[in-house]
């Protein structure tokens, strides 16, 4: 539908795979959840996963996000590095579920925990939650203490690396969500990539600032009906702290990311194809609205692949 020119060919796979092997920097983006707060079949909660040597880094996870792992055939055991935008629940209300299902299915290192202020407090009463389950797992069922544990940084509104290893930097940077002064997007470089994931957020001047001629933005979006927002006090409340066309589209003018990717859909009234018009006609760039479990892989080149 609006993947006119996406490969799908049997080939193109063989060829995928083959750069994949012999490209030391291939990087694999897999779209976990692309939804908000509303409870979709289509659209589970906010969570995207990043790959590259081996290593899978979690961004958000949101409800669903360990079935929709499994699904995309990424392996539980081998989630170890967490990193939450914010707290509101939609992002966080998968992470018991992941940790203690990795966990289960033989984890062999803690699962680390990076978020804004409040995520220590937030572990920690998931951990004193499931005492009972981890008891009783460990005596019948033998499983690793230390590992039930999880490990939790967290950091004050700063713009900081949270990761720098083997070529691989996370920065955590501010973003704007308006009464949620903890909200953070993330910034993943390695090699010469780069891949920006907004979290929750109005107009940024400081996603804009580390966005800077991305690869890949993963950008929210929002958008409501003109007469329905005019009616709905909460509706606008909601609106001002995400970002409508009308201002992702200034982002991207301003970014001038290669792809575009559409996540945290809250389309109120309005259809998908309204939205990419509006950015269309401010931005001559590649935009998608990203979908469950599509895949986005970047070597030499970038391939996106819809979900079967
Ligand atoms: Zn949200
Ligand atoms: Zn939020």
């Amino acid at each position: 539908m609006m993947y006119s020119g996406i490969t799908r060919s049997v080939l193109a796979v063989l060829l995928l795979f083959a750069s994949k092997l012999i490209y030391a920097g291939f990087i694999e983006i897999t779209l976990l959840g692309t939804g908000g707060p509303p409870a979709n079949i289509e659209r589970f909660g906010p969570s995207t996963v990043i790959e590259t040597q081996g290593r899978y880094f979690v961004f958000d996870v949101g409800r669903g996000t360990t079935v929709r792992l499994q699904q995309a055939g990424i392996p539980l055991d081998k989630i170890e590095h967490v990193f939450l935008t914010h707290l509101h629940s939609d992002h966080i209300s998968g992470l018991a579920d992941l940790w203690l299902t990795s966990w289960i299915w033989q984890r062999q290192n803690k699962m680390k925990v990076f978020g804004p202020v409040g995520t220590t407090n937030f572990i920690s009463h998931i951990e004193k939650a499931y005492t009972e389950d981890i008891r009783l797992r460990i005596s019948n069922s033998n499983l690793n203490e230390d590992l039930s544990e999880l490990s939790v940084r967290e950091s004050k509104l700063d713009d900081s690396v949270v990761y720098n290893k083997n070529d691989i930097k996370i920065t955590a940077f501010h973003v704007n969500h308006g009464v949620v002064k903890q909200a953070y997007g993330y910034k993943f470089e390695s090699g010469n990539r780069k891949i920006i994931l907004s979290g929750d957020t109005a107009y940024s001047k400081n996603l804009i600032k580390h966005a800077q001629n991305t690869d890949i933005l993963i950008h929210e979006i929002a958008a409501a009906d003109t007469l329905l927002l005019e009616r709905n006090n909460r509706l606008q409340k909601v609106m001002s702290y995400h970002s409508d066309p009308e201002s992702l589209a200034q982002v991207l003018v301003k970014v001038k990311p290669k792809f575009t990717f559409l996540n945290h859909v809250l389309l109120f009234g309005v259809s998908e194809q309204k939205v990419l018009d509006k950015l269309n006609s401010k931005f001559d760039g590649e935009i998608y609205f990203g979908e469950d479990l599509l895949k986005i892989s970047i070597g030499k080149s970038i391939v996106i692949t819809p979900p079967n």
